[in-house]
């Protein structure tokens, strides 16, 4: 009994609370299977150090604050032509952050950038990297009141340290004149040091309308496109396929889409009966 108090009293004091909420269990098993001294110490610490890992995981996670929990395994690569598959897996692996590169995603509306955004992100989280997930104009606006409160240096300072900055829907929304200088400031002091991830529906030469004036757009781009991997995600909506498939009575999948092996069909039925 006193064994037991004492255990729980030092395990608290070296902050060790799995193994002091495990180890009568286990030890209790070690008795039955006959387990070593050594084998015993070694069930124990690898709890400790497993229920660590997923802790942090879940904090980093929270701290990245996505907007949705979005994974890889649910995306269908079938869906979207465009987008190259082992790319995107390849990038999972996370070597890019590593290496203090870019990744742009480039594609109209609803075709999956901010799902393979928040994937690539959670993907990055359990690689221990830090990561935090902005809409672009709520940065801008986050910004704009640190300015406000004089607490912008501080929240630079925070952003910096961070791994891996996932800035979404850079769009058709222009910013004021110090919002764009806010954000490339941002932008510009992660440069070969730090990795952006930015998502966009418009092509670069439209970003100048979004970054108030040429000289700074260019700039901007220049840092941001030097060492980045820059992805096409163009094609038909997802959202739009999902709802034209519930119009026409076919049932959505995660294969392929049945709305074009029904086009294909109708495009090949004359041709193979002339
Ligand atoms: P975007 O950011 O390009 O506008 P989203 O990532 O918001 O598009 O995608 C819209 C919705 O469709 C989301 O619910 C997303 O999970 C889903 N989606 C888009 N493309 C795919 C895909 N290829 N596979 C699975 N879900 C997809
Ligand atoms: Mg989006």
């Amino acid at each position: 009994m006193e064994t037991t108090l004492l255990l729980k009293a030092y395990l608290k004091k070296l902050r060790l609370p799995t193994v002091g909420r495990d180890f009568p269990k286990i030890a209790e098993e070690a008795v039955k299977t006959n387990l070593p001294y050594d084998r015993y110490l070694l069930a124990l610490l690898e709890q400790e150090v497993l229920q660590r890992e997923e802790n942090a995981l879940k904090m980093r996670l929270k701290r990245a604050n996505f907007p949705v929990l979005k994974t890889l395994e649910t995306f269908d690569f079938g869906a979207s032509a465009s987008l190259n598959k082992q790319k995107v897996l390849q990038l999972a692996e996370g070597r890019w952050i590593q290496a203090a590169e870019n990744v742009i995603l480039v594609g109209n509306s609803g075709v999956g950038k901010t799902h393979i955004a928040v994937a690539l992100g959670i993907a990055a989280c359990r690689k221990e990297c830090s990561v935090r997930f902005f809409p672009l104009a709520k940065l801008v606006t986050l910004l704009l009141e640190a300015q406000a409160q004089h607490a912008l240096s501080r929240m630079e300072r925070q952003l910096e340290r961070v791994d891996l900055l996932i800035l979404d829907e850079l769009g058709y929304v222009p910013f004021s004149k110090t919002g764009a200088e806010l954000i490339f400031g941002i932008i510009a002091s992660r440069y070969e040091r730090r990795s952006v991830l930015v998502t966009t529906n418009m092509e670069f030469s439209l970003w100048p309308e979004v970054f108030a004036g040429e000289r700074m757009t260019a700039a901007l781009v220049d840092r941001l496109t030097h060492k980045s991997h820059i992805l096409s995600m163009s094609g038909e909506s997802y959202r739009f396929k999902q709802s034209h498939q519930k119009i026409l009575g076919i049932p959505a999948t995660n294969g392929s889409n049945p709305v074009d092996s029904l086009r294909a069909a109708d495009i090949l039925a004359p041709s193979a009966g002339a």
